[in-house]
């Protein structure tokens, strides 16, 4: 068997294993060996690289190699060890951004050192590859720095509406296919530059005129973008593998988008067109009224009291790492007889399925774990809301003020429940900016502090309760 027979079957079993790792991680119970067969189908793919790199470099070529990968896997080991997992967003924002860049340099490259043997209508398809390759990993690099710079807040979440911002995205999109029609005609340094420099400009732009509202969707889509950047350079590089996997990320990318944009209910067409954001909506700010405050032993005495419970976690329990004591309160209330379940909003959190999984590392049961779908009509039989640490997906808002940045997107209709506990430190606006009528209604009283801590507060306060006969509980 030649090194390119083998390294080709190699390649297949890469893309096998890509392929179990994409199903596995569609669960919760079979994530974990989704991972392991992603890290091996990369070792795979990676010594099959380098197998077939080896035939044609020198031994100084593949020392740099093994380096490389040395300090590459070393920084990736780092980074993953010590990373947060409320900093997961912006580590994976920040990844994408380097797919991105390395489609852009390979595109380059493919324009720097052109195959001799290439000619006629072949040398043109490797031009329109370099320049496709090169647009779509700088949309891909600079939209993902952007989307980097918001999650990390280091820069504003509020959308940027520069006049005419729709004209300028559709005029870049416009230029690139006259500039590639020019490229395959008579390649150029001038036009590759020019591509490069409206490609940087389009994707920062598409990203920074997004609200934060609409952020999930802008990370699964550059998630995709990633995906087809690495697929255009698979081409540049006639390899198959990264086509292979570069698709697999794409299309699973655009399908995560699509789920996103019908749970945030936005346009799938005008998503992938970069023509959303809310330019005409303006944030409502401060105070709307009186709030209520409870503390935590009156929590703990209408928990005790209540028939059933739901719990709508969002990112302020990531940040406070309450699921553990969440998790120990709704064991508690179970034991007492009440029923206790818990409501997902899609994109509660940072990422996608960001409650499910700090809510399964604390071990709640999946069968209490519902979805807003399958939760928001009990809302109003329930006894006590506690909202701890949601904001916007609890945002009444999105339903009732057409006007609202997050006007349309569905949330979760704690407010009809008879009471809500709402758990935050402050009166502050939530990720998208925008003020929460829920705080200021007669049904809703907030405790203020560290979630963790106030979830620990009501669990001392059930223990100091007389232990309530079940019989006896309900509140309504
Ligand atoms: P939000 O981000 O809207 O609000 C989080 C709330 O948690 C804030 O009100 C904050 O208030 C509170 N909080 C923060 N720290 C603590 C703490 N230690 N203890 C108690 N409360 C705390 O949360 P949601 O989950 O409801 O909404 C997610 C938002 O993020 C949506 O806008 C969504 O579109 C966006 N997004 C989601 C992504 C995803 O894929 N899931 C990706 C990117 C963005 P305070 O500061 O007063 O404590």
């Amino acid at each position: 068997m030649t090194t390119d027979t083998a390294a080709q079957a190699a390649y297949v079993v890469a893309a096998l294993l890509f392929i179990l790792s994409l199903a596995g991680l569609s669960q919760h119970k079979t994530s974990r060996s989704g991972v392991v067969w992603g890290i091996a189908g990369m070792v795979v793919a990676l010594a099959a690289t380098v197998g077939l790199a080896s035939r044609s470099i020198t031994t100084t070529g593949l020392v740099l190699i093994a380096v490389a990968t040395a300090v590459g896997a070393g920084i990736g080991l780092w980074r993953a060890r010590v990373v947060e997992m409320t900093g997961m967003p912006e580590l994976i924002a920040i990844m994408h951004s380097l797919v991105g860049l390395a489609a852009a340099f390979v595109g380059w490259n493919g324009y720097l050192d052109v195959d001799a043997h290439l000619s006629g209508s072949l040398l043109a398809i490797h031009h329109a590859e370099v320049f496709i390759g090169v647009f779509i990993g700088a949309v891909t690099f600079t939209g993902s720095v952007v989307a980097y710079l918001k999650l990390s807040a280091r820069i504003n979440s509020r959308p940027l509406t520069l006049p005419g911002k729709h004209v300028l995205n559709i005029g870049a999109l416009v230029a690139f296919v006259g500039l590639t029609a020019a490229f395959v005609a008579r390649p150029g340094m001038g036009l590759l530059i020019a591509v490069t420099v409206i490609a940087l400009a389009l994707g920062a732009h598409l990203v920074a005129s997004i609200g934060g509202g609409d952020m999930p969707v802008v990370v699964s889509m550059l998630n995709s973008y990633s995906g087809w950047a690495a697929a255009a350079s698979g081409f540049l590089l006639a390899n198959n593998l990264l086509i292979v996997t570069g698709a697999l990320v794409g299309s699973s990318g655009a399908y995560l988008s699509y789920i996103m944009c019908k749970a945030m209910n936005r346009s799938f067409i005008s998503v992938i067109a970069g023509g959303f954001g809310t330019p005409a909506a303006a944030a409502e700010e401060g105070e709307q009224g009186e709030h209520r405050e409870i503390n935590a032993e009156e929590t703990a005495e209408l928990l005790g009291n209540a028939t059933s419970v739901i719990i709508t976690p969002g990112y302020g329990m990531a940040v406070a790492q309450a699921q553990y004591p969440v998790a120990e309160l709704a064991r508690k209330l179970r034991e007492r007889g009440v029923e206790v379940r818990f409501g997902i909003h899609p994109v509660a959190g940072r990422l996608p399925g960001h409650m499910n999984v700090l809510l399964a590392e604390a071990n709640v049961p999946y069968d209490i774990v519902l979805e807003m779908d399958e939760i928001n009509d009990d809302f109003a039989a329930t006894s006590v809301v506690l909202v701890i640490g949601a904001n916007d997906t609890v945002n009444p808002a999105a339903t009732d003020n057409p006007s609202s940045p997050i006007a349309g997107m569905p949330v979760l209709h704690v407010w009809e429940s008879a009471n809500v506990i709402v758990f935050k430190r402050s009166m502050a606006a939530g990720y998208a900016g925008v003020q929460n009528p829920l705080f200021f209604r007669e049904n809703t009283q907030m405790l203020f502090g560290d979630a963790k801590q106030r979830v620990e507060d009501i669990l001392r306060g059930l223990d100091a309760l007389d232990a309530p006969v079940p019989e006896m509980a309900g509140s309504r």
